[in-house]
This record gives C-alpha cells, sequence and structure tokens, in this order.
C-alpha cells in the first residue's frame, strides 16, 4: 500500500452548520477507516447547497484517494449531494429504474404511495455505482474515478453505519489493497502537568509508527499510542514495545491503561486489602465524593466541609470520622484561593503514616475541584501501591 493513500469526510448539512445537531457521522467513519487501516488526513463540514459540496468535493479529490461524504441523499431540493458530487466530477445525473422500483417497493411495504419527490433518490452521477441500503430508502452509492473515488452515505447514522460496515469497509479493503489495521492504547497518568510528560517524551512525540499524542485533563494526562501494522498481532507487539519505553521513563506516574480510571485503580487495591476510605474536603464542591460516588461496592464516608474552612478542622474532623467508622485510610482536603492561584492541601492517614501535601494550580479556577480530586486519588494511590 501506497504510503501517501488517506481518506477524506465531508459532512452535508445545514443544521450541523447551524449546531442544530451533533456530527456524530464523522466520528463513526474515522474509526471505521482506523480499523481497516486507512489514515484520515481531512474532515470538513458544507451546507445542503450544490455548489458548494462540489467544491468541497473536489478539493477534497485534489488532496485524497478516498472522499467520503454522509447526509444530503433524501428526497427533497434540499439534498443536495447527488447533484454536488456530479457537479464535481462534470457529468450528469442519470436515473436508475432499478433504484426507483426498490423505493416503490419499500413504500408498499408501508402502505404508502412515493411522490415524484421520492423520484430524486434513483437519480445518481453517471457513473455512480449504486450501494444498497438495507436500512432506509435513500441508495449510496461509489463513483470511481482514475485513482480516486467519492463514497457518498445517507446522513441518518443507523443507515450509515450499516451501509458502512456491510458495503463501504470490504469494498475499500479491496479496492486499495488494505491489509493494515491501525490499534491504539491510551496510557493514563495522574499527579503531573502535562509539560512534565511532554519533558520526558518529546522524541516520541516525534515517531511516525507508532505515533505518540497527550491530551490533559484536570490533574491527568492521557497519552495515546497509536500503531499501524500488517496485523494485530504486529500492532499489539508495536504498542507493548512503546509502552513499555513509557513505563520505564514516567515510572509510577501511570496508573492505568485504555479503561482503567484512576477511581477504579483506588478502588480495586482498597478492596485487596479491604480498606474502609473516608474522605473529608472544604472548598472542592464534593469533587472527590462524586468522583468516588460511581464506584459501588466499597465502603467510602464522605463529609463536606463549607469553604474556608482551616486545614487544621479539616484534619480533626478527617480523624474523627476514621475513628467513628473504624476506617484504615483516610484524606482530607483543603482547597482554597491564594493570590491568583489555588492551594490545595492534602492530608493522607493511615495506620503507618500521616503525610501532609501541599500543591497549587494555578489553571481555571473551575477545573481546581476535578484537579484536587485527581490528586487526592493519586496520592491514595501512590501510598497503597507501596
Ligand atoms: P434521509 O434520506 O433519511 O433524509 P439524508 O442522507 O438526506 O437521509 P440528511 O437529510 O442530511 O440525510 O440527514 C438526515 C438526518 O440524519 C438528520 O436530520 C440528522 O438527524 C442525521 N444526521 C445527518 N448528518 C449527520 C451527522 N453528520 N452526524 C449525526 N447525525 C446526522
Amino acid at each position: 500500500m501506497s504510503e501517501s493513500l488517506h481518506a477524506e469526510i465531508i459532512t452535508i448539512g445545514t443544521e450541523l452548520l447551524l449546531g442544530e445537531i451533533v456530527d456524530t457521522n464523522t466520528t463513526t467513519i474515522a474509526r471505521a477507516l482506523r480499523g481497516i487501516g486507512l489514515d484520515l488526513f481531512h474532515t470538513s463540514t458544507v451546507g445542503d447547497n450544490a455548489e458548494r459540496i462540489a467544491q468541497a468535493v473536489r478539493e477534497g479529490l485534489e488532496r485524497s484517494q478516498v472522499v467520503i461524504t454522509s447526509g444530503g441523499l433524501g428526497p427533497t431540493v434540499d439534498d443536495a449531494t447527488r447533484e454536488g458530487i456530479a457537479l464535481a466530477l462534470d457529468v450528469p445525473t442519470e436515473f436508475h429504474p432499478e433504484l426507483w422500483e426498490h423505493i416503490q417497493e419499500l413504500f408498499a411495504r408501508y402502505g404508502r404511495t412515493p411522490t415524484q419527490n421520492n423520484r430524486r433518490q434513483a437519480l445518481l452521477p453517471s457513473g455512480a455505482l449504486p450501494v444498497h441500503n438495507p436500512v432506509g430508502t435513500a441508495p449510496a452509492f461509489i463513483v470511481e474515478t482514475e485513482g480516486a473515488c467519492v463514497v457518498a452515505l445517507p446522513g441518518v447514522p443507523a443507515e450509515l453505519t450499516t451501509i458502512l460496515q456491510e458495503s463501504i469497509l470490504p469494498y475499500l479493503r479491496e479496492r486499495l489493497d488494505l491489509h493494515h489495521v491501525i490499534l491504539t492504547r491510551i496510557v493514563r497518568t495522574a499527579g503531573v502537568g502535562e509539560s512534565f510528560i511532554d519533558d520526558g517524551i518529546q522524541d516520541l512525540e516525534h515517531l511516525k509508527n507508532p505515533t505518540v499524542g497527550l491530551a490533559a485533563h484536570a490533574g491527568r494526562v492521557d497519552i495515546r499510542i497509536t500503531a499501524k501494522a500488517e496485523d494485530n498481532k504486529e500492532a499489539l507487539r508495536m504498542i507493548a514495545e512503546l509502552e513499555g519505553t513509557l513505563r520505564e521513563r514516567l515510572g509510577d506516574v501511570i496508573y492505568g491503561t485504555d479503561d482503567e480510571s484512576l477511581e477504579s485503580v483506588v478502588l480495586r487495591m482498597l478492596e485487596q486489602r479491604a480498606w474502609r476510605l473516608v474522605i473529608v474536603e472544604s472548598g472542592t464542591a464534593g469533587a472527590l465524593g462524586q468522583a468516588l460516588a460511581s464506584l459501588k461496592g466499597f465502603f467510602c464516608a464522605g463529609l463536606i466541609l463549607p469553604h474556608q474552612t482551616p486545614e487544621t478542622e479539616v484534619e480533626e474532623a478527617l480523624h474523627a470520622a476514621m475513628q467513628r467508622h473504624a476506617a484504615e485510610i483516610g484524606l482530607g482536603l483543603t482547597l482554597s484561593p491564594q493570590d491568583r492561584q489555588q492551594q490545595l492541601v492534602c492530608r493522607l492517614v493511615t495506620p503507618e503514616i500521616n503525610e501532609r501535601l501541599l500543591r497549587s494550580f494555578g489553571g481555571p479556577p473551575k477545573n481546581a475541584p476535578r484537579w484536587a480530586a485527581s490528586l487526592g486519588l493519586n496520592l491514595i494511590r501512590k501510598r497503597l501501591s507501596q
């Protein structure tokens, strides 16, 4: 397969441009393309206008070998994709009697009569290959050009997904001779900032395959490894090797991979020791309690004290609550504004230790509670892994 082979997506619909619906079709197509190892380099959205659709398709064909559109295949004048693609390719539209028959049959099945508008759905750009739509009336189609192809899919997500999986992916694999897979793993870290991670792995972020990318969340940073290979086994081997390098460099700031959350990792560790956890927080709007509330099946008592409660009172309340609930581990968080920053005091108490950690947060104040909760949970994790 040529290294430069890649696809792009054009979603069509004025509703999308007006912000009335969320574009989930791009995500669906992007994931599907990743699954067959076809790179996606570009996505765009245009309204229901034949000229602008034609312009987008022409530009797409200048860049990419595969242009996939979604939407605009309905029966109304608004549905301008057929016409737009025909314009882009400089061909007329032609009537497909067999598609019209199929549309009439579908209507008959539901005891309805199609209107002349529905005939529009049987018009395809000249030379297009109709693609059967088993779940709706709008036929999809493919137009092959020299060295490229345009794939037009309906906008309704269920129809798009079915046609993509049943017809388009097999077609692309075959036509482009794709025998690659692309797999991704997320390596999750907590307790350090994005710049710390970036410093440690900058060279890896320039790799071509596997690729490495960062996504920062409050108090947590995810590292995405994406590998392209001949088969799953090879892609997994490449990912495992890179994950090993990350673990060597970053050590215990890594708490998990993929679906593991910091909360679920802490829960597992508490369950292994059969420990009860008590938390007391002030200034965090109960963010830690909320994070833990989703975890069922382990004992955790939580107490939220008013904003600006002094650190000493948080600690006293923590000791009292631990005693009351016979808890083996307790975490107190005191978050308070300090100059232009937010200052966090974490107090961690177990039978062996009584530890105080002081940290500052310079990001947007609204993110500070989630940042504080992540730091607190990470402190528990690090203590329990010793
Ligand atoms: P139909 O023939 O069923 O009308 P269509 O191909 O003409 O299909 P559109 O009319 O563009 O598709 O969109 C139909 C519906 O599909 C929209 O009202 C919206 O609910 C959904 N839809 C369209 N595009 C998207 C998108 N990119 N992401 C998610 N949903 C979409």
